[in-house]
């Protein structure tokens, strides 16, 4: 018998029908001796539809209050679901995160999970039932409803298996492992048996939404058996795996896992500021003050004693982070600043580069020959991102997808 956490996410109980489905798949897992704990996401669209609503009263709705109303979508999916499994006869009882009691900090809207309680849970599986869990919130010291961050769901599950020492965490999605790249993106994309934690917490912190990075880092550090499967076709899904020999083994054949890709930010200039120390810091000490988080940094050579300095944010901070340049630019020397929020970050992630030279060679030329430019780099020792015009972005991917081969069996 082993103890199994799975979680559902939001098209995989979009409707009653597929909440349906998900209860007969619990029942068969349970069926064959398994203890089964799930969570849920809210309905596909639904805390979209929630965002709307309270961004429909103001911008700026109070963050305690955002998270009571957000939390709301996946408090119906675990009811629904309770009900379709007790149609069938089987035992089953749902928790909100609060109810768990999934401790997080105090920080609304992306709440890090502190402490999870298993007595409950515990004890309903031991008495037979299955245990359905709200995904994507919890309650700080003080009892408020946090959430987690968007995709948060797939952390609440990891942080359920680690803290119930479950013998593996499947996440149930709409495709039916990780791909080399966003199948719906590369239709040649193909499905990967299995992937290092370093290369998968890449790919999720370059862009792959298949998995949040909080359930990646989070799955790492303690070691949950962690794999993607669909929840509408059988298969073995993707395993992510910190197996040293795997990695030993992959480095000699393959040289990228995958490519992940970006649109959500936007790249600012500082023009002809004096070339002096304290340049960068000058610049980026009043952007962090602000909390905003930067993430690729160029600053030229100087001519004439001038140099321009470039980097990133998301685009949500983008003219936030416009004004406070502005407001600066006299105080810096500059000459101007401006702003794009039309690019996009293409990225190889691959452990077999540590070992290999000429991937970013190859990456610029096949780039090259579809005419796009590359207007940034940054390199670490296991991926490789260009910033790019964000028109070029479905382009670039099927054109690295293809130069690499990601579609052939290494
Ligand atoms: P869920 O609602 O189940 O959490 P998500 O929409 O968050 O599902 O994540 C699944 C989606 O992630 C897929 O439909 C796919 O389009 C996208 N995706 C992005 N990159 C990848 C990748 N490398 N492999 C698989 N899916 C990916
Ligand atoms: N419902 C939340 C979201 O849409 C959390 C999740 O699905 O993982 O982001
Ligand atoms: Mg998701």
């Amino acid at each position: 018998m082993a103890l199994i956490v799975q979680k559902y996410g939001g098209t995989s109980v979009g409707n009653i029908e597929r909440i349906e489905n998900v209860a007969e798949k619990v029942i068969g897992w349970r069926e064959r001796g398994h203890q089964v704990v799930v969570v849920v996401s809210a309905m596909s669209g639904e805390t979209d539809r929630l965002i709307g609503l309270a961004k429909g009263i103001t911008a700026r709705p109070s963050p305690r209050e955002f998270d009571v109303l957000l939390s709301t979508g996946e408090q119906v999916t675990i009811a629904l679901l309770c009900i379709a499994l007790e149609k069938r006869g089987c035992p089953a009882r749902s928790y909100t995160g609060g109810q768990v009691r999934i401790l997080t900090d105090d920080a609304f809207n992306k709440a890090r999970i502190c402490d999870v309680e298993v007595d409950a849970m515990r004890g309903d599986l031991d008495a037979g039932r299955v245990v359905v869990v709200a995904g994507f919130q919890g309650v700080d010291e003080d009892g408020n409803i946090t959430t987690l961050g968007r995709g948060g769901s797939d952390t609440t599950g990891v942080a359920l298996a680690a803290a119930l020492k479950a013998d593996e965490c499947q996440i149930y999605t709409d495709v039916d492992g990780v791909y080399t790249t966003d199948p719906r993106v590369v239709p040649e994309a193909r499905r990967l048996d299995r992937i290092t934690f370093e290369e998968m917490l890449e790919m999720a912190s370059l862009g792959s939404k298949v998995l949040q990075i909080r359930a990646v880092e989070f799955a790492g550090k303690h070691n949950v058996p962690l794999r993607v499967l669909s929840t509408f076709v059988e298969g073995p899904g993707t395993l992510i795996t910190y197996e040293e020999a795997f990695e030993v083994e992959q480095m000699e054949k393959v040289l990228i896992s995958g490519i992940a890709f970006n649109r959500s930010e936007a790249k600012l200039t500082v023009l002809g500021v004096p070339d002096r120390p304290g340049v960068a810091f000058n610049i980026l000490g009043p952007v962090s003050g602000a909390n905003i988080e930067v993430d690729m940094i160029i600053q030229n050579i100087s001519h004439d004693g001038t140099t321009d300095f470039t980097f990133t944010v998301h685009r949500n901070d983008f003219e936030r982070t416009l004004e406070i340049l502005k407001e600066r630019a006299a105080e810096l020397g500059a000459r101007e600043v401006s702003g794009d929020t039309k690019i996009a970050k293409l990225s190889l992630v691959g452990i077999g580069m540590r070992s290999h030279a000429g991937v970013a060679s190859k990456m610029f030329q096949a780039l090259a020959k579809e005419g796009i430019n590359i207007r940034m780099i940054s390199t670490s020792e296991i991926k490789i991102s260009v910033v790019v015009d964000e028109k070029y972005l479905e382009l670039g991917v099927r054109a690295l997808h293809e130069a690499f081969e990601l579609d052939k069996v290494a």
